[in-house]
Parts: C-alpha cells; sequence; structure tokens
C-alpha cells in the first residue's frame, strides 16, 4: 500500500525545504507524473544542503547554498556526469526552485506533498495546522 501523502501550502514551503530532512513528491498535476526529492542538510553546516531524488535508489543532482540572508542557490552537479534521467530531474528541480525561492510562490501545474513528517525533526505530523505546512509546532516555534 502506498503512503499517504498531504499537500504542502506555499505559506511556509520555503522553510520546509531547508528544514534539513525534506523529504516531498512533486506531482504533475497534468499527467499525474511524480518525483520525490529529498533536501538533507550538510553536518556542521547550515547554509547547505544536498538535493537529491529517489527512485529506486537516491541519486544526488545538486546542492542549495545560501550565501547571505537574501542570496540562495541551486547548484546542480555537473551535468557531464549525470545520467539523462538524472539532467531532467535537476532540470526539473531547478524550476521549481526558482518558483519557490525567486517567484515565491508553486508552480500552477504541480502539487508538493509529502508523507507528513515534520522537514526538521522527521517526527510525524498529527495535528491539521501543521500538516499543511510540513513543520511541527515545537520546531516552529524554534526557529
Ligand atoms: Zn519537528
Amino acid at each position: 500500500m502506498e503512503e499517504q501523502l498531504y499537500i504542502l501550502e506555499y505559506e511556509k514551503l520555503q522553510d520546509f525545504m531547508l528544514g534539513g530532512k525534506a523529504d516531498f513528491v512533486i506531482v504533475n498535476k497534468n499527467n499525474e507524473h511524480r518525483i520525490n526529492y529529498i533536501i538533507k542538510k550538510f553536518p556542521y553546516n547550515d547554509n547547505k544542503f544536498k538535493v537529491s531524488y529517489k527512485s529506486h535508489i537516491k541519486i544526488d543532482i545538486g546542492y542549495i547554498v545560501l550565501e547571505s540572508q537574501n542570496i540562495i542557490s541551486f547548484q546542480s552537479i555537473d551535468f557531464k556526469h549525470l545520467a539523462i534521467l538524472s539532467k531532467e530531474r535537476a532540470e526539473t528541480f531547478k524550476g521549481l526552485f526558482n518558483f519557490v525561492f525567486v517567484r515565491n510562490m508553486i508552480p500552477n501545474n504541480v502539487s508538493v506533498c509529502y508523507t507528513g513528517r515534520c522537514s526538521i525533526c522527521g517526527r510525524k505530523l498529527t495535528d491539521p495546522e501543521y500538516i499543511r505546512i510540513g513543520i511541527g509546532k515545537k520546531c516552529l516555534e524554534e526557529m
């Protein structure tokens, strides 16, 4: 049986993605295609995150770097070293990243979904108020 997915609202999506343990699926509303991305914080570095996608295995596609309060970028791993599918997944992520972090919105044709685990501590969320933003009450308070 497939795990239940919850739709994330835009409100805290930037914080969700940079929570440290973000695991989410983007669903293309037109064709139902799904891609599972994982964004993990680097140990001992609050400003760097590794971006991967998961199919049967986890494949790294790039990094998010926080250069200052307002400067954030996604750097794809050198395309020479990525397989065609990974290049596509990196391009798709780059598109989503630009929408979320530059245009401050979710593209119209996708939903961002997740399994209901807090992107900061990984605990299963139970309160609908926090399920819709993907970060638990305690973690949100400590931000
Ligand atoms: Zn949490």
